[in-house]
């Protein structure tokens, strides 16, 4: 039992990419062909495309897309959001979490094969390089292991200085949505001094592009990526899956000319192990290693076609489709994540359309009590004012005491208030009241914020009177 289990199992003991004695193990993968991957080729192309258009579209002279999380800063569809607007930002977390499980325990890895940034540039960009100067899987190894003749000197600095490039270009564009495209082009026309931190950024970006897309590759997918750990935990045996269908598969065996064949449809070509990115098996059933790259389906729908059997030995299946033959379905755990993200994008929406496009906030000065002016008749309370103009226009504002109550307000240093587009604008002003006013120690006052005759909001404070 145990030598069976250790035969038919070991696998799951360690990574793909490890051996038994805990070294790395380089995949040489061959490249696909087929259905899958030229819609992936199509797919990948149009993302990269997409990718680095982002952070050139503006709207209304905003960007579309920008997380300064330095200035703490983000844009979206050119609406600028602030740390004020956090509580949409958790929602929108909420929600993003939530859409993530659902969407992974219906469709699995389909994110990692298709979309995720990591598989597009690894598969479509260097792995396609790697192919193209230093050849097939089988040659790849037989340069790596050779000496460091002319010939591989050429070829290795001719990959990694294409590596670099391309990476210190990713660099650029990711760079670009974190601080935008005008502070790009600041870096590149001003003296180098002047943004020593931004370039050390730029570099530091580029360098860990270049270590991720020429050494650490697989290992993001299989041991780096949370997303990627979480799986597990996530699928079901309804969730959809690259799968091998070992009850038509099985006993596999290799095709021999003029036999009758006994065997089930693998014929143990290894093709599907051969062009895996990460290198698994993926016959052994379903593995944290596979990334849902489809590769092997292509792979060995070429055998099936070859030898005239029916295609997708390996496919799109949920493990209840293999094993019971039970089509996919929706479950009750589908249903309630379903509903849940329903509630919450309409919470999300509702946030987001009800958000001010300016947001004050006033209080006390700490440590200031109130002054009394002209012989006790008058009391007077200093405030500090944080107004956030979220829009992409200077606004002339004005504040006035609300609900008909006498007094004044006199701004300090300043004589009237100019609120800066996208911009947290501080001043600090007195309210001055009659003294008969002032009924107790603490009074509630209402401050008006007004752009011309149109309120912008009311805010509530409190005004510190004598104790009576
Ligand atoms: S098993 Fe198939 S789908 Fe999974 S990573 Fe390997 S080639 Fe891609
Ligand atoms: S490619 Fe298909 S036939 Fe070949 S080993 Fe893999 S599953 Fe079997």
């Amino acid at each position: 039992m145990d030598n069976h289990f250790h035969e038919e199992e070991s696998y799951r003991d360690r990574v793909s990419t490890v051996t038994e004695s805990g070294k790395r193990k380089w995949i040489y993968a061959l490249a696909p062909k087929g259905k899958f991957y030229n819609w992936r080729s199509i797919l990948s192309a149009l993302y990269i495309v997409v990718f680095v258009a982002i952070p050139f579209i503006k709207v209304n002279g905003l960007p579309l897309v920008m997380f300064n999380i330095v200035e703490g800063k983000f844009i979206l569809f050119s609406k600028i959001f602030w740390p004020h607007d956090f509580f949409i930002f958790a929602v929108a977390m909420i929600c993003f979490i939530i859409i993530i499980v659902l969407f992974t325990i219906i469709y699995g890895r389909l994110f990692c094969g298709w979309v995720c940034p990591q598989t597009v540039f690894m598969e479509f960009i260097f792995r396609k390089i790697e192919w193209w100067i230093e050849g097939s899987p089988s040659a790849q190894r037989k340069l790596n292991e050779g000496p460091w003749d002319t010939n591989k000197i050429i070829k290795k600095l001719s990959k990694h200085i294409l590596f670099l490039i391309i990476s210190f270009f990713i660099a650029n564009i990711f760079l670009s949505y974190i601080i935008g495209v005008d502070q790009l082009y600041r870096i590149i026309k001003e003296p180098i001094s002047d943004h020593l931190s931004l370039l050390f950024g730029l570099f530091f970006f580029s360098l860990l592009f270049y270590g991720v897309f020429a050494y650490v590759r697989e290992i993001v997918c299989t041991t780096i990526c949370p997303y990627g750990r979480l799986q597990g935990v996530m699928f079901d045996k309804n969730t959809m899956q690259i799968a091998y269908d070992y009850k038509r598969g099985e006993p596999r065996g290799r095709v021999k000319k003029g036999e009758e064949r006994t065997h089930g449809d693998c014929v143990d070509c290894m093709k599907c192990v051969h062009v895996c990115p990460t290198g698994i098996d993926i016959r052994n059933g379903l593995q944290m290693e596979c990334v849902g790259c489809t590769a092997c389906i292509d792979a060995c729908n070429e055998v099936m076609h070859k030898l005239n059997f029916q295609p997708n030995l390996i496919r799109y299946a949920s493990e209840d489709e293999i094993k019971n033959d039970i089509p996919f379905k929706i479950t009750n755990r589908m249903k309630a994540y379903t509903a849940v993200l329903i509630g919450l994008m309409i919470f999300l929406a509702t946030l987001v359309m009800s958000r001010r496009s300016v947001d004050a906030f006033i209080t006390r000065v700490k440590g200031q009590t109130y002054q009394e002016l002209e012989n006790g008749s008058k009391i007077s309370n200093i405030f500090n004012a944080k107004i956030i103009n979220k829009t992409h226009q200077e606004i002339n504002a004005e504040l006035r005491l609300e609900d008909g109550m006498q007094g004044e307000i006199k701004l300090v240093g300043v004589d009237h208030i100019l609120l800066h587009k996208d911009h947290i604008n501080e001043f600090s002003f007195f309210v001055t009241l009659p003294k008969g006013s002032v009924a107790s120690r603490k009074n509630s006052i209402k401050i008006g914020l007004y752009n011309g005759d149109e309120k912008i909001q009311t805010i509530k404070t409190t005004f510190l009177g004598p104790f009576n």
